[in-house]
């Protein structure tokens, strides 16, 4: 299979109002230029080092997504043209990110990174976290990030019910933040769940963006 059928067969597959983010980390300028050529616009990326290695050889209308733990150091790397970090786990991330959105006049994209996999090593708030942080005073004074809504990764495991539920339960976070403190916010609507394994349960348990590398790209 090639990436553009690859490509084309799950974007045909995709309920309206899911955005396929094409997960490019370890993959060449080559291979993103297959997926480009066939449509595909929205990119997503592991590490700071990786983006900015190969954005440039890349067509500039390309929207890169940081979906990777990403530390506070190297955030003013990516602020000038990322569109969406997917992968905010703390409220130190979160106010580096905006002072340096603020220092090139940009507004950020981000998503609330939450913890819903057994596995312990995994980065992300818990729900209550979270809530803390939204509800914080601190958050109206950030004029340069714009939460977008949510993003999780469920347990690595065969185990699909497992999966399921905790998908099902971003889900329920989601909408416990969206009524208490986004009701009036149509910007926070994004719920990022769902890989090349598990993406057809994320959707069916309510994902508007999927990150999906190996079913596009092949093995890494
Ligand atoms: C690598 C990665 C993906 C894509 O994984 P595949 O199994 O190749 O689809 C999605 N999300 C995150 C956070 C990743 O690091």
């Amino acid at each position: 299979m090639s990436v553009r059928s690859n490509l084309i067969e799950i974007k045909d597959s995709l309920p309206e109002g899911v955005t396929l983010v094409a997960v490019s980390k370890v993959k060449s300028v080559e291979e993103i230029m297959e997926a480009y050529n066939s449509g595909q616009r929205v990119f997503g990326e592991s590490r700071v080092q990786e983006i900015i290695a190969k954005k440039d050889f890349l067509p500039q209308d390309i929207e890169w997504h940081l979906i990777g733990h990403l530390q506070r150091n190297k955030v003013k790397f990516i602020v000038p043209f990322i569109s969406m970090i997917h992968s905010v786990d703390s409220e130190r991330l979160l106010k580096t990110i905006n002072k340096e959105a603020g220092m090139v006049n940009r507004v950020i994209d981000v998503l609330i990174q939450l913890h819903i996999a057994q596995e312990p090593t995994k980065f992300g708030f818990s729900y209550e976290e979270a809530e803390a942080l939204i509800s914080s005073p601190l958050l109206s004074e950030l004029n340069n990030i714009r939460i977008r809504g949510v993003m999780g990764m469920a347990t690595f495991t065969d185990d699909v019910d497992l999966v399921r539920k905790e998908f099902r339960t971003l889900n329920g976070y989601f909408n416990r933040l969206k009524d208490r403190f986004f009701k009036n916010d149509d910007n926070f609507n994004e719920k990022s769940m769902g890989m090349s394994d598990d993406y057809h349960i994320a959707i069916e348990e309510g994902s508007t963006m999927i990150r999906v590398g190996s079913s596009i790209f092949g093995k890494r």
